[in-house]
């Protein structure tokens, strides 16, 4: 992902709209460029800040940020898991299946 495509994926971000794909892409971005983490921190600020100030709250927005991006990276790594774990369990069915062959054909 260049940081064009991730400028234009940010309101997606924003409205938690991403598939897992995307994100993952998204989120490896955000790590290693800190041009488009400014960006998001940016934007972010602006959408949740516009918000926050009709309701008249208090508010910590970095702080909020940063939240949202440890849950996103947890919810990634339980998809990743889940993914391996769906590997894993094909795999034993695929052996089951020839094992049940084997021994009919034996
Ligand atoms: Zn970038």
């Amino acid at each position: 992902m260049n940081c064009k495509e991730y400028e234009k994926l940010i309101p997606e971000y924003l409205s938690h709209k991403m598939n897992y794909p995307v994100l993952k892409a998204f989120m490896e971005h955000t790590e290693h460029c800190e041009n488009c983490k400014e960006e998001l921190q940016i934007q972010f600020l602006v959408s949740a800040g516009m918000a926050r100030l009709e309701e008249g709250d208090s508010f910590d927005l970095q702080r909020e940020l940063a939240e949202g991006m440890t849950s996103v990276r947890k919810e990634l790594h339980r998809h990743e898991r889940f993914l391996k774990l769906g590997y894993v369990l094909e795999i034993l069915v695929a052996m089951g299946i020839m094992a049940a062959v084997i021994w009919l054909l034996i």
